[in-house]
């Protein structure tokens, strides 16, 4: 099969035919439609991160497509359903995390494109337990930002606590955030958009966004807190350290900054502040299978739609490229091409 691939860090894949993966107990074999390209998959390719990822590597934690194969055991998925694999690849379902709904931060879970291979290939094995159902009306194309870019969004959402009528502040108007505003307009909350682009405030209006504010043009946090006087919960899925810093200056007292993004940076909290003002800063990553369900749902129901543009596998040099320069408006798909 024909498969995108990490020899080495910081160098072009190689687009190249490997051996089709062979199942084992409780697996399935998908024949991928479809591969959103995540931030994450750059910063495997370039082994950015303290932990890093398995060499050679198939990258991809957002593909999408039909089951051709199942091995013995498996009993949730059948042969024809179209499936989702995620960064949450698997986890050991014994530890005290994955007990109390807390999967996402088993010290046993494997991650998808990661630490083993991932959908940048016409096809991907993965346990049955863990692959996504995908709802039957949604496009694979459209569908497979929701694997990460949904999941981690909506989920941020979540644990940040806002309620209807309430407002929130996302940083970051890219691959994630345009799908986090969405998600926050479909639960009820009323949203301020920040980005550095007319371009992209043109976008988050366009995405029902209340207020939208140019970075670059006026003070963020000055106006947050003059027009509404201080968001609930502020959700950074930016890449720059300034927009952390802001986010975190925009929430009132009692609110939550809800850190999603992965800058390489420190963010420095002012002690002070955070107590008098009783802020609660949290981690997030991306989302439980339980997550993952409700956040198809949304697409299901017509009310997030990722904004998608395709390219064919072979082309993942040129869009980690554009990835790089900022060039990417929403979340670009890859597509596998037929080649038996
Ligand atoms: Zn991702
Ligand atoms: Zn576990």
């Amino acid at each position: 099969m024909k498969a995108a691939v990490v020899n080495e860090f910081k160098k072009a894949l190689e687009i190249k035919e490997v051996e089709k993966p062979k199942l084992e107990y409780g697996e399935v074999l998908v024949k991928i439609e479809a591969c959103g390209v995540c931030h994450t998959d750059l910063h495997a390719a370039h082994g950015d991160w303290p932990v890093k990822p398995k060499l050679p590597l198939i990258p991809g934690h957002e593909g999408v497509g039909i089951v051709v194969e199942v091995a013995e055991g498996v009993k949730s998925v059948k042969v024809g359903d179209r499936v989702g694999i995620p960064w949450l690849y698997s986890a050991c379902g014994e530890c005290e995390y994955c007990l109390s709904g807390q999967e996402t931060l088993c010290p046993h879970q494997l991650n998808g494109g990661y630490s083993v291979d991932g959908g940048y290939a016409e096809y991907c094995k993965a346990p049955a337990d863990y692959v996504a159902r995908i709802p039957e009306n949604l496009d694979p194309v459209e569908v497979a930002p929701i694997l990460c870019a949904g999941v981690t969004t909506y989920k941020a959402l979540k644990v940040s606590d806002a309620r209807p009528g309430e407002w929130v502040a996302i940083y970051g108007i890219g691959g994630l955030g345009h799908i986090a505003l969405q998600y926050a307009k479909a639960m009820g909350l009323n949203v301020v958009a920040v980005d550095i682009s007319d371009e992209k405030m043109e976008l988050a209006k366009n995405l029902g966004a209340d207020i939208a504010i140019n970075g670059l043009k006026e003070d963020p946090v000055e106006t947050i807190q003059k027009k509404v006087g201080g968001v609930q919960a502020a959700i950074s899925v930016a890449v720059t350290k300034k927009a952390f810093e802001q986010a975190y200056q925009s929430v009132k007292r009692g609110g939550t900054l809800v850190v999603v993004g992965l800058p390489n940076a420190e963010l420095p909290i002012p002690i002070f502040d955070t107590v008098l003002n009783g802020v609660t800063v949290k981690g997030s990553i991306v989302g439980t299978r339980k997550d993952m369900q409700e956040a198809l749902e949304f697409a299901a129901m017509g009310k997030v739609r990722p904004i998608v543009e395709t390219a064919p596998l072979d082309s993942i040099n040129e869009v980690f490229d554009r990835m790089i320069k900022g060039q990417i408006n929403g979340r670009i798909v890859l597509t596998m091409q037929e080649t038996n």
